[in-house]
């Protein structure tokens, strides 16, 4: 059966206007701050969506387009005003940035009570301590979607493919706090079809097209696709999906999975930030 992100995205996305409209009756506008440095087509498209996810819920968003050549210290004082700005809940700079940026710099910069992509090291420190504040957004919506099917995730033998600090590592904490026994793959793991099939729950991360096939796949499985490629200029996802759904019990569709969850996850920290 598949997992419909786009309906559970807009269904938490209504709850959320609920509680900023609240929010707004008592006076508080829960406020987004993105920035977005050069022209990179695709990091538009993202914070566009971003932008419209706000409006939706009507989170304010504040919206920084700054040149390529943009320097460091200036981005450096935009953080600060929006950091010591008590209007401001949320701060999102979009990845990538231009070259001669230090992207890891700039991310240590941002206040982590405003860190609404959970990126800051005190982020992911908390997520790893077991008590998480603010979550990184894919593996967060990765946890929800899984929820929906109405699963209990305990006991569960979860393997994720795919290693990396903004979704492996996370997903591999949040399935912790869900009971489940977890298994983290990645390139030198050997022999991975033989641990994929003893998965209840299946998680790609990897980044390569229709990478996982039936034959790694357990009878009845969850498997959540968090992988975005385009092929011939179509959207892909990292698992055929066209014969891993005929053995999946539940199984997320790339586009129309993971995707829609993330900026909703992103809508739903900024609102957490905020109160
Ligand atoms: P990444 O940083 O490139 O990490 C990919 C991971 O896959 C690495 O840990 C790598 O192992 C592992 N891997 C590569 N080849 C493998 C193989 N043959 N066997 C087993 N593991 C292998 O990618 P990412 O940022 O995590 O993203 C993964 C995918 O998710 C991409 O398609 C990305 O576009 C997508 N994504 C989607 C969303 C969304 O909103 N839906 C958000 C973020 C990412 P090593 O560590 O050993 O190199």
């Amino acid at each position: 059966m598949n997992i419909d992100g786009k309906a559970l995205s807009q269904k938490i996305r209504d709850e959320i206007k609920i509680e900023v409209d609240e929010l707004k009756s008592k006076g508080v506008e829960p406020c987004l701050a993105v920035i977005l440095v050069g022209n990179d087509p695709a990091s538009e498209i993202y914070v566009r969506n971003k932008i419209r996810g706000c409006e939706y819920t009507g989170i304010k968003s504040l919206s920084y387009k700054l040149d390529e050549d943009t320097t460091e210290e200036y981005l450096v004082d935009l953080i600060e005003k929006l950091n010591n700005d008590n209007s401001v809940h949320g701060i999102l700079v979009q990845m990538p940035l231009p070259k001669h940026i230090n992207e890891k710099r700039i991310l240590s910069l941002i206040n982590p009570k405003k860190d609404v992509d959970g990126f800051s090291v005190e982020q992911i420190g908390l997520l790893g301590l077991g008590t998480p504040d603010l979550i990184t957004c894919t593996p967060h919506g990765v946890i929800e979607l899984i929820k929906s099917t109405g699963v209990d995730m305990t006991g569960k033998r979860a393997v994720v493919i795919g290693r990396s600090n903004v979704v492996g590592k996370p997903l591999m904490n949040l399935l912790l706090l869900e009971n489940c026994t977890v298994t983290v793959c990645h390139s030198k793991t050997v022999d991975l079809p033989s641990i994929t099939r003893e998965a209840d729950i299946l998680i790609a991360a990897i980044g390569k097209p229709k990478f996982v096939t039936s034959d790694m796949v357990k009878d009845g499985a969850i498997v959540i696709d968090v992988g975005i490629n385009r092929v011939d200029g179509k959207l892909c996802g990292d698992v055929d999906y066209e014969n891993v759904s005929k053995k999946a019990s539940f199984i997320t569709p790339v586009p129309g999975g993971v995707g829609p969850m993330t900026i909703t996850m992103l809508l739903k920290n900024t609102l957490k930030a905020c109160r």
